[in-house]
């Protein structure tokens, strides 16, 4: 049986490649960090919560890391884990560096000083891009980025290639557009949308307050990229592949969708505040994911008119369920979000 170690088992992506590990045969390893209150909630919603072996671990310490390691003895390493929210990171930036940056590099040191067979997957992202071109983005295109976290990633993507051409690690990019899901982060926009849709049709709120609508990205299901984080280590040798659907839409189109979904009238739920713009943006993403068709024959499944419909339903029906008090295993509950919270970094005019 092949053992798998996934950092940020607790995040959208851990949980669902977890699953997706244990139906091919894996014995999963994941770790999490050390919380007052631990975040296993979508473990617990994809009903594998008691088949993963969740190890605490530390990613500024390289000792924790290589505990993990020892302990679950893997043949895969998947470290998705990072401070993964470009917003985030600027009011973060020295955080973002140590986590989503550095982390990497010592990662990749213990799986040097521990078994150099070990094979590793880094989570890279479209957000290397930035506004280097307006695409379709492939793995020859130059990155240009536009965040503290896409900076970081790019320090993380470059020590991944460096660990494999210097030491000849199995070490691999995943450069992922983003992906999408009912399990997704409630800060980031497209869960914020439908999130907030079903408060409104259900009564609870009343607008959507959101930053830039006209950025464009390219919007794929979270359970189809991790299949793609997979394929990627099952690849003959070591190598950067783009994941993406080809197809680009509007953070506008994305609401309109969910609106429509739900019954609602965009213009009458829509706010938008330029105290949610950030200092640099990321205008218009569309990848080419052909590298990963043909060589790893992957594709996305759902389109966007899917995810969009699966996302807003499922938010839909989990604040139903609250209201009327039957057990929901979610998040949104404890957030607010049209909350007050304070910009430290880059409050814009409002
Ligand atoms: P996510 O839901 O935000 O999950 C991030 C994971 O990292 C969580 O398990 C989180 O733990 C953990 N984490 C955050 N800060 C940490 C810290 N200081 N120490 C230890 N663990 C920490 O992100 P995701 O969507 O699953 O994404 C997985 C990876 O892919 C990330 O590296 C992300 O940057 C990258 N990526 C994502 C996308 C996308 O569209 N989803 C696209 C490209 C690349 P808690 O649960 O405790 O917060």
């Amino acid at each position: 049986m092949k053992r798998a170690l996934i950092t940020g088992v607790t995040g959208q992506d851990g949980a669902y490649l977890a699953k997706f590990l244990m139906s091919k045969g894996y014995e999963v390893y994941g770790t999490y960090r050390r919380l007052s209150t631990p975040n296993f909630w979508r473990l617990n919603y994809l009903g594998i919560m008691r088949k993963v072996n969740l190890i605490s671990m530390d990613l500024n310490d390289t000792t924790s890391i290589m505990e993990s390691i020892e302990i679950s003895q893997p043949d895969e390493i998947y470290h998705l884990a990072a401070q993964s929210f470009v917003g985030a990171s600027f009011e973060q930036p020295i955080a973002t560096g140590e986590v989503t940056g550095l982390a990497t590099t010592r990662m990749l040191e213990a799986i040097l000083k521990r078994d150099k067979d070990i094979k590793f997957y880094n989570a890279s992202t479209s957000e290397l891009y930035g506004n280097s071109s307006s695409g379709p983005l492939d793995e020859a295109t130059p990155f240009k980025p536009q965040s503290p976290y896409a900076t970081a990633k790019l320090y993380s993507y470059w020590m991944t290639r460096l660990y494999r051409d210097a030491y000849g690690l199995f070490a691999a990019n995943g450069i992922l557009f983003n992906h999408e899901s009912p399990i997704r982060g409630l800060e980031f926009v497209t869960r914020k949308i439908t999130n907030a849709i079903a408060k409104i049709k259900l009564g609870i709120e009343k607008k959507v307050i959101l930053g830039n609508i006209e950025s464009f990205r390219d919007w794929g299901y979270a359970p189809d990229y991790v299949e793609g984080m997979w394929k990627i280590l099952q690849n003959e040798t070591p190598e950067d592949f783009v994941l993406a659907t080809g197809e680009t839409h509007s953070v506008k189109e994305f609401l309109s969708l969910s609106c429509e979904i739900a019954g609602l009238a965009m213009d009458d739920v829509l706010e938008v505040s330029s105290s949610l713009k950030r200092p640099l943006e990321v205008h218009y993403l569309v990848g080419n994911p052909s590298k990963a068709e043909v060589e790893l024959n992957w594709t996305h499944r759902m389109e966007f008119r899917d995810l969009v419909k699966e996302m807003t339903e499922e938010d839909i029906a989990r604040w139903d369920s609250f209201i009327n008090g039957k057990p929901v295993i979610w998040d949104a509950q404890h957030y607010d979000d049209n909350n007050n919270i304070i910009k430290t970094r880059y409050k814009m005019d409002a």
